[in-house]
């Protein structure tokens, strides 16, 4: 059973009162952000209702850095206060006219922003058949996973300056490149752009340097989740990527979505993790350990198709490792994880052909180029292609929704 506001939030909106992500926006007259949530067409600004003394906490921010630094007892407590101001049977803010007009904007009229400061940003490889699919065109079906795949969330470590909120375009990169049958590399426009559909969460209070995190308290240190679009230079990082993995093909940008949705909103749409073999080292062992049922789609819109078009159809279930084996992971060795900073879980592929998260798989690598309604056909994105990712739980006649993260592709410069 959904739960009611007396603000009207459509049947398929992303945004009902059982999900109130967090986000940064700017209204069109003032030079700072701050923090609201999202609830149907509108942002609550919790700015606005702190100032009138209904909710407590550091919302008058450009970043939610300092709200994620309180952890779980903290984001809860406002959490649990938004849904019983903002229900349909509370009067408070329902009646009182003036102070409805100061906290609720319109999505449409404000800005959305980065909604935190990231310090660092990890991307893991966490998809077995992403994983599969990249390592057999590389090496062959035998090879495909390395050794240690099956033993540790593999990852690297990218570059947080570059992460983009959703809706900026992004230019293609130029970078060296080399053809296999080439005796030397040559340098220009990437000729091979891609996107990853990956989904990141944003680290809470962190742990201090020299003290691993748990895996039974990993979750405690988790926010939420955005949707996020890795976007790939497949030729330049084919030529540069060993041996020390990507670097140029993927830290010109990264765009991630404006809200960030909370793990208490996902809690209705925990899965159990699927069985692992082999079973895994003992501190990558929760014996409860969870995924979440978030279904995620790509579309692409082309300049000259206007309609978005459907090219991938995955789950968030797909993912091997678990988010609590991850940040176990990333923090064993005692590496300190800050509020704010963002672990990716890698492209998001399933078994089927039409749950493949990115070019390089969708289309083989460009052997098997993908047709679009309107007769165009794509091996990799071009310039004025729009690339966009969603993702939504479905709940009992509500969904629980990330919104989107869309970006169109620029000529190189
Ligand atoms: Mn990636």
């Amino acid at each position: 059973m959904a739960l009611k506001s007396f603000i009207d939030v459509p049947r398929d909106s992303h945004f009902p009162l059982e999900n109130l992500p967090f986000g940064v926006f700017k209204t069109p007259n003032e030079s700072n952000g701050r923090i609201g949530v999202a609830l149907g067409e509108y942002v609550v600004d919790l700015a606005a209702l702190g100032a009138k003394g209904l909710l407590e906490g550091p919302f008058d921010r450009d970043s939610l850095n300092e709200f994620l630094s309180l952890g779980r007892p903290a984001w809860r407590k406002v959490r649990t206060t938004l849904q019983k101001l903002l229900a349909v049977d509370t009067a408070t803010l329902r009646d009182d006219v003036d102070l409805r007009e100061r906290v609720f904007h319109r999505q449409r009229d404000v800005t959305m922003q980065l909604p935190v400061r990231i310090g660092d940003y990890t991307d893991f490889y966490s998809s077995y058949h992403h994983a599969h699919n990249v390592g057999t065109m590389l090496r062959g079906p035998e090879n495909a996973l390395m050794p240690n795949w099956k033993w540790l969330p593999v990852a690297y470590h990218g570059r947080a300056s570059s992460i983009v909120v959703s809706g900026t375009d992004v230019r293609r990169p130029r970078g060296q490149t080399k053809a296999p049958d080439a005796t030397a590399p040559t340098f220009g426009p990437s000729k091979s752009f891609d996107y990853e559909l990956e989904m990141a969460f944003l680290i809470g209070p962190g742990n201090p340097l020299g003290q691993p995190v748990k895996i039974d308290n990993a979750l405690d240190h988790i926010f939420g989740f955005v949707l996020m679009n890795d976007w790939s230079a497949r030729d330049i990082q084919a030529w540069e990527y060993q041996p020390l993995g990507p670097f140029l093909a993927k830290n010109f940008a990264t765009s991630i979505s404006p809200w960030v949705v909370t793990l208490d909103a996902l809690e209705p749409f925990r899965k159990s993790l699927p069985k692992q073999d082999p079973v895994p080292l003992d501190y990558l062992r929760a014996p409860n350990d969870v995924t979440f049922d978030i279904k995620l789609e790509a579309t692409l819109q082309t300049a000259s198709m206007k309609d978005r078009h459907v090219i991938t159809r995955t789950n968030f279930q797909n993912l091997y490792w678990s988010i609590a084996q991850q940040l176990a992971h990333h923090t064993v060795n005692g590496c300190n994880l800050q509020p704010g900073d963002l672990l990716a879980s890698g492209t998001i592929s399933g078994a089927t052909e039409d749950s493949r998260g990115c070019m390089l798989e969708l289309t083989w690598r460009g052997a098997n180029p993908l047709t679009l309604p309107n007769g165009e056909s794509r091996k990799w994105l071009e310039d004025g292609d729009t690339l966009s990712i969603t993702g939504w739980c479905e709940g009992d006649g509500y969904r629980v929704g990330f919104g989107e993260v869309t970006g169109k592709i620029l000529p190189a410069a």
